[in-house]
């Protein structure tokens, strides 16, 4: 419910909420009053198509998650040092999703902690500190984590790179160093795997062991890119072979996004140490687990330091990632990714036909990218035709973001509610708004052919009649014309 009109809430984050916490479309932010399955209302009752939201995952509100919670928490809430029902059933749910070798849960409460619980995990089992990330990939907020982040730590004002950080280039074979007009898909995966085993050598040399290998399964901060199939196989050879131990990210694509699977790691054939989650676990609340194998774990507990997070596991937390759980199940939501984002797809590969600033669609499920490129010879990623239409879809009422290095992917990552009818609604909206692109590109293009003629000299447009007439003249003629 609104409390106060949006502009003193303006006015009161302005002056009272840190800086540096950035809202989406800052220039004029969007004021949410509520949510309902993908959509979100503002404060004017005005509802907007929501592809962004990777974090309400079976839906806004969902009811049944609502009531899970509602009624945990009006039972009992207490932190996890007391016996409960729920974290043994989240942790037995969890558990029955992953390889036989992944067998023990840690439950945090957010996708940073649950980073950083992994880290130390690895550092403690492995006795080495040197860990390997990926180029342009987040793993979260807290210190730990921004050191690992060549997101934020490469940022201008970042913290830069510390010595035991290591980035490896990402494995993006559509603009990456090694591309798929050059290579195989496999070739591909093989070299940006050799970096990765370049790497760890150069940690041998110095006479250390690798302590972990980090990655997101597929790469959403990276720009929506999905690693060739031989890739993590090779890196995790590799890693393992320098004494450090795998980690697969899953907190933004885990949870059944790319619909054929739990987890995205499991489109490739590896088997990591430790899996982290988080975002659509409790579909907005708060809660998120570190799963690893039995040896981590009893390595972790020889140390003899007891882990307690007040927060991490408590009933009401668990009962709604349950709730997650159940209606994934219950609704066929993996199924449904699966066939509503193959529609996304389909439909994204048309308009790529249609529209040449579209240099690559990729994705599974209800996790694709569409690639903006200035032209798709050179594949130079297009950051101002990526704004343009992340602003016009929001015009039109159809939340989407841009991310990559460059800005310049369009990510779509809809609640898992989404439909075949939304997605169509979204493609005959960016259809219209990448013909306004075209039609603007085209515009530029005249104006500054008429703007290159010397004075009195006609353009190729010109005809006799208008020879003469100022130039300022034909520019606006021109653009009434088009
Ligand atoms: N890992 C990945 C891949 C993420 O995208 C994020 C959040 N965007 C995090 C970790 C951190 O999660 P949280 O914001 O819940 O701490």
């Amino acid at each position: 419910m609104e409390q106060m009109p949006k502009s003193k809430t303006i006015a009161l984050r302005q002056k009272l909420i840190g800086p540096s916490c950035q809202l989406f479309f800052k220039k004029d932010p969007l004021k949410i009053v509520r949510a309902k399955a993908q959509y979100m209302y503002d404060e004017r009752g005005d509802a907007y198509l929501d592809c962004i939201n990777n974090v309400a995952h079976v839906g806004h509100s969902n009811p049944a998650v609502v009531k899970a919670g509602s009624e945990q928490m009006a039972v009992l809430n207490t932190n996890n040092r007391f016996l409960h029902d729920e974290i043994v059933i989240c942790a037995e749910k969890i558990i029955n999703t992953l390889p036989e070798n992944l067998e023990v849960c840690f439950f945090v409460n957010s996708g940073s902690e649950a980073n950083d619980l992994a880290l130390r995990l690895a550092q403690i089992h492995t006795g080495n500190t040197d860990v390997i990330a990926l180029e342009h990939a987040y793993h979260g907020h807290l210190t730990s984590l921004i050191d690992i982040s060549h997101y934020k730590f490469n940022l201008p004002g970042g913290v830069g790179q510390k010595d035991h950080v290591h980035v490896a280039p990402c494995p993006d074979s559509y603009r990456g160093k090694y591309r798929d007009n050059q290579h195989s898909l496999d070739e591909t995966g093989y070299l940006y795997s050799e970096d990765v085993r370049k790497i760890c050598d150069e940690i041998k040399k110095k006479g250390k062991g690798v302590c972990a290998f980090i990655a997101e399964s597929f790469l959403s901060c990276g720009g929506q890119v999905i690693p060739p199939k031989n890739y993590f196989e090779n890196v995790y050879q590799h890693v393992r072979e320098a004494g450090g131990i795998c980690i697969a990210d899953e907190v933004q694509v885990g949870f059944g996004r790319i619909g054929r699977h739990w987890w995205t790691f499991q489109h490739y054939n590896i088997q990591p140490d430790i899996v982290t989650m988080g975002k659509p676990m409790g579909n907005g609340h708060p809660v998120a687990c570190v799963v690893t194998t039995r040896e981590i774990a009893n390595s972790f507990r020889r140390t003899g330091v007891e882990y307690f997070n007040t927060y991490g596991g408590n009933p009401v937390s668990c009962a709604i990632a349950n709730a997650v759980f159940d209606t994934i199940e219950r609704e066929n939501l993996r199924e449904r990714a699966l066939v509503v984002g193959e529609h996304l797809l389909d439909s994204c590969q048309m308009l790529a036909k249609k529209h040449k600033c579209i240099g690559d669609v990729r994705g599974c499920g209800l996790f694709v990218g569409i690639d903006l490129v200035e032209d798709p010879i050179s594949r130079k990623a297009n950051k101002k035709c990526a704004e343009y239409v992340v602003q016009r879809m929001r015009e039109e009422h159809i939340l989407v973001s841009a991310d990559g290095p460059e800005c310049n992917v369009i990510k779509f990552k809809p609640p898992m509610v989404f439909t075949k009818e939304n997605v169509d609604e979204v493609i005959l909206t960016l259809d219209r708004v990448l013909k306004e692109v075209r039609h603007q590109e085209h515009l530029d293009a005249k104006i500054k052919s008429i703007q290159n003629q010397p004075q009195g000299v006609p353009t190729v447009e010109t005809h006799a009649t208008k020879e003469h007439r100022p130039r300022r003249a034909l520019i606006e003629e021109t653009i009434k014309s088009i």
